[in-house]
């Protein structure tokens, strides 16, 4: 018997106990798909959830602006990656200007001010964010905060609201 070419063979054996179910998000880069995707902050921004990692203290999420000006200043505990898929935007307190295709990264400590210019209809950037931010003045005097457990509250009041209720929220949740 010839040997048996294993190499397309799927894995075999149970995934371990206690692991968490993947997540697959068809489409999740489209950024002109359904818009109850989108979850409304205020009325010109929103973010698209694809992962609320409320064990590991992280999400990951596209955030969408659709106005110009400061949109926040705020602290981070833990680091950010930044992916622009759409339109411009800076901080601050960077000489950088990320443009769709840049990436950054945002080191846990750091405070910045971010800006979407006037000429930018709108603006979408994957954003990783681990940890938490913390709203500040610019004196760094605390104003509010935002982490994965406020994330998931404004998905659950989103979904509850458009009628697919709050439960639906839990497949981005691990
Ligand atoms: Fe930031």
């Amino acid at each position: 018997m010839a040997d048996l070419d294993v190499s397309k063979i799927a894995y075999q054996l149970p995934q371990p106990a206690g692991m968490l179910p993947d997540i697959f998000i068809s489409a999740a880069m489209n950024l002109d798909g359904d818009e109850r995707d989108w979850v409304a902050q205020s009325p010109d921004v929103s973010f698209k959830p694809l992962v609320l990692s409320v064990s590991q203290g992280y999400y990951v999420n596209i955030l969408r602006v659709r106005s110009s000006g400061v949109l926040s200043r705020h602290r981070h505990t833990g680091p950010v990656h930044a992916f622009t898929l759409r339109g411009t935007w800076h901080y601050l307190e960077h000489d950088w200007v990320a443009r769709a295709g840049d990436y950054a990264f945002e080191p846990p400590g750091e405070t910045h001010t971010l800006v979407v210019p006037d000429d930018c209809a709108e603006m979408a950037t994957l954003f990783h964010v681990t940890g938490g931010y913390t709203y500040v003045d610019p004196y760094g005097a605390a104003l509010g905060y935002e982490d994965v457990f406020t994330k998931l509250a404004n998905v659950r009041k989103h979904y509850e609201a458009i009628g697919l209720g709050a439960g639906y929220a839990d497949r981005f949740v691990r």
